[in-house]
């Protein structure tokens, strides 16, 4: 049986980030990663940034975030629902992660037009989540980091809590796969959420599942996290909870990434498929609104949803990769995207009579809203009366889910009966529900990887020492 002083199972930014630690103190490491190499690093490819704590801008990030602000805004969209000692960590050891991951060759850049407003609490990567992933990759190679694609962690042996082995597959999807033992003094379990696991969505969210978009990686199917959980590893967070947009309708099964979300619910209406609208859609600036249509998506019949807009907006919003359905009239429009016509005008009809002139900025919270409308649209509400109409399908794009392993300060795995085992160790996606027990930070889930991984990897190699 092959040995190493730390196995990791997954390939992206928690596992690098553990990878990286545990070696430069001293360990002897493997990575375990189920993508093929060119499929390297799930959702950690898809992203652009990372939210940080610091006490000052620093010519890329254009200002202070203390992390009182940082802790407020997670309490918020948390609702409280988090462990505050895990979520102090994250905040406070977030200061490091500039140095952390510049240290390691990744690169910042300012962020882009159209990115959400996070110029002043997030660090972009430079080249986006595949360029700072490549720069950990060779940097975990340098340090003597063994990397082992297309292989899954596919049974693991702990007894009473304690790590022995792991069976990892090579091949593991192809008619011949190769399974063979590894062992190790502890094990790091960065292998992401179940949110490519469809069949557990469905237990979740039942049959409504099948019709989500997995926006990353599939090969996130939490295999790892059910081997944890049937060896008496304790949980946190529920099922059904997680990070979901309403992306374009057209997007692939998976790995669509960022491309596919639409930036245009704020500009006009969204109906159902019986053509009726559910929910304000100028509550508030998108920002801090996107992450919660795709749930409410999801709650609607068939899981789908129309945005509808007129002339006045289509340039107002960051251009959409497919383009939009576009019809003369409201009638047109409605038969391209398969609602009752008829339904559609009159729908429209109620918002146009509903809106009170204002003066539109979508700057601001600005003063055009709807009055005697159920459910009202508080902002940016014009009369779609301006043709060409256009049309976008919407689909709930899960991110990633958030229920997972419970984890101590050390990231360490805690058993049903409370007690810390010594070498099982957690960290990213697949503890991220310690911290996230509902709602979302844009840019913390790349902070609790590299927090927690960091920690991890310490905290393994400072085992194997001893
Ligand atoms: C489209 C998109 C955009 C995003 N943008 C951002 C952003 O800008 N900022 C941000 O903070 N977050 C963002 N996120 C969330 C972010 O991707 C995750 O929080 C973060 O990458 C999680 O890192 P991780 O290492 O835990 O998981 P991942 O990067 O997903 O890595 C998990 C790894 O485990 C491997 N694996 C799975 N099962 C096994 C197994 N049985 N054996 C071995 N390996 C296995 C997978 O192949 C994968 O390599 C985004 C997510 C998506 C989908």
């Amino acid at each position: 049986m092959t040995r190493y002083d730390v196995l990791i199972a997954g390939g992206g930014n928690a596992a690098l980030s553990a990878a990286i630690s545990a070696a430069r103190d001293g360990a002897r490491v493997c990575i375990v990663e189920a993508a093929p190499r060119a499929w390297r690093g799930g959702n950690t490819r898809h992203t652009r940034n990372c939210r940080i704590a610091h006490d000052a801008g620093n010519g890329i990030l254009t200002g202070p975030y203390p992390v009182a602000e940082y802790t407020e805004d997670l309490m918020r969209v948390t609702g409280g629902v988090t462990d505050e000692e895990l979520a102090a960590i994250t905040l406070e050891r977030s200061r490091e992660v500039w140095d952390f991951l510049a240290g390691n060759g990744v690169h910042f850049q300012p962020s882009l037009g159209g990115t959400l407003s996070l110029g002043r609490t997030n660090a972009f990567f430079m080249g986006g989540g595949r360029a700072m992933l490549n720069a950990l990759y060779r940097t975990a190679e340098d340090l003597g980091v063994d990397v082992f694609y297309d292989t899954a962690v596919t049974a693991l042996r702990i007894e009473d809590g304690f790590f022995v082995s792991a069976t990892v597959t090579e091949n593991w999807q192809s008619e011949t796969p190769r399974p063979r033992e590894i062992g190790a003094r502890c094990f790091v379990a960065a292998s992401g959420g179940f949110e490519a696991n469809i069949e557990w969505l469905t237990d979740a969210w039942g049959p409504a599942a099948r019709n989500f978009l997995i926006r990353g990686t599939p090969y996130n199917t939490g295999g790892v996290l059910r081997l944890l959980m049937e060896s008496g590893i304790r949980t946190t967070g529920q099922p059904d909870q997680c990070h979901a947009v309403a992306v374009d309708g057209r997007a692939p099964k998976f790995d669509g990434g960022i491309v596919t979300r639409l930036d245009c619910v704020p500009f006009g209406i969204v109906v159902n498929a019986h053509a009726e609208r559910f929910y304000d859609e100028g509550e508030d600036f998108w920002p801090k609104r996107y992450a919660i249509w795709g749930r409410l998506v999801a709650a609607q019949p068939e899981q789908i949803g129309h945005v509808i807009i007129d002339a006045k907006s289509i340039d107002l919003f960051m251009p959409s990769v497919f383009p939009p359905e576009k019809a003369d009239t409201l009638e047109e429009l409605a038969t391209r995207i398969g609602l009752d016509p008829a339904r559609l005008c009159e729908t429209v009809a109620r918002f146009n009579v509903a809106c009170i002139p204002g003066d539109f900025d979508h700057t601001t919270h600005d003063t055009c809203r709807t009055e005697g409308l159920d459910p009202p649209k508080s902002h940016w509400a014009r009369p779609i009366e301006t043709g060409p109409f256009y049309a976008y399908t919407l689909r709930p794009g899960i991110t990633f889910t958030y229920m997972g392993v419970k984890v101590n300060r050390d990231a360490r795995m805690v058993m049903q009966d409370g007690t810390a085992s010594p070498n099982l160790f957690a960290a990213g996606e697949i503890m991220a529900g310690n911290i996230l027990g509902q709602g979302y930070l844009a840019g913390i889930g790349m902070t609790i990887g590299t927090v927690f991984g960091r920690i991890a990897g310490t905290e393994a190699a400072r085992y194997v020492s001893n």
